[in-house]
């Protein structure tokens, strides 16, 4: 395995890969592993030649408020689960090779960034878009591994790299969960072991909506009710969002219908958490 920090090294090495025709898979990652990006990791090394997992926390994704200095750093810890699962290229840049003085460029894919995480972490969308695709630049991968967890952020990278005719097929793997349904996070470090508990109460709420659409509930409005009273009830998080929306562009529902989503986003401590559920609506 080989830890690269240079963009020209990287480049270098990718080109003798290119010329074998071997089959490039890219994992991006802000780091602090743990088994939802391992998921990720075994299905890129499981379809590719070459397997390349970056770390690199971005700046440019955080907003006023948000925790960049405090989130989780763990270099040696990453290398070693990478290591352990074969992965065949680590690309770790600092943020000066990422971005150079002066970097005025950015990514912006319209609409699609400015709902339900995008409304209350303005900006936040346009900083993975354009690291996701300052890498997609740099590695020229075949496939890109993203997770169904941050379901708003995968609908948008699939939409630039349409829009831009990016040659990337795109793999959007489940969510890893814990035991009790908490969607893996590296932010989850944040939880108290109690926090962790109650945070259970996200999932159990989506997965009792599923089972009230499926027999029959079509009101959303309803919907959204009985997942913000159980939240209320069983935890002391604070709701951010819970909205129904078509699974592809996103769009809020009032009838339910089609292939959709229940999206939510919550503060608990010093965390703040999402997760997702998606139902065909017959
Ligand atoms: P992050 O390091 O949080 O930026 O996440 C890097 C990639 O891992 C993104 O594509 C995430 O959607 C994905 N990911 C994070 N948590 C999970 C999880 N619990 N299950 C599956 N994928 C995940």
């Amino acid at each position: 395995m080989r830890v690269v920090k240079s963009i020209k090294v990287l480049r270098k090495l990718l080109r003798k890969e290119k010329l074998s025709n071997h089959k490039i898979g890219f994992v991006p990652t802000m780091g602090s592993l743990h088994e939802g990006h391992l998921s990720l990791i075994r299905n890129c090394r499981r379809e590719n030649e070459i397997s390349i997992l970056s770390i690199f926390i971005n700046p440019k994704q955080f907003v006023k408020g948000d925790d960049f200095s405090s989130y989780p750093r763990e270099e040696k810890k990453d290398i070693f689960l990478a290591k352990k699962e074969n992965i065949d290229i680590i690309f770790f840049p600092t943020n000066k090779e990422m971005y150079s003085d002066g970097h005025s460029t950015v990514i912006n894919v319209e609409k699609l960034s400015t709902v339900l995480c995008g409304k209350y972490r303005p900006g936040h969308f346009q900083g993975v878009t354009t690291v996701v695709g300052k890498l997609l630049n740099i590695i020229e991968p075949d496939t890109l591994y993203l997770g169904q967890k941050d379901a708003q952020q995968a609908i948008i990278l699939k939409k630039m790299i349409d829009d831009l005719n990016w040659p990337v097929k795109v793999n959007i793997c489940p969510t890893v969960r814990e035991k009790n349904g908490l969607a893996m996070s590296s932010r989850n470090q944040y939880l108290s072991d109690n926090e962790k508990k109650e945070a259970s109460i996200l999932f159990r709420s989506l997965k009792e909506a599923k089972h009230t659409i499926l027999s029959g509930q079509r009101d959303s409005k309803k919907i959204i009710q009985s997942i913000r009273n159980l939240i209320t009830k069983n935890s002391s998080a604070k709701i951010q969002y819970i909205e129904c929306v078509n699974a592809d562009t996103l769009e809020k529902l009032t009838i339910l219908k089609g292939k959709m989503m229940i999206a939510l986003a919550v503060h608990l401590g010093r965390a703040r958490l999402i997760d997702n559920i998606q139902i065909a609506v017959k």
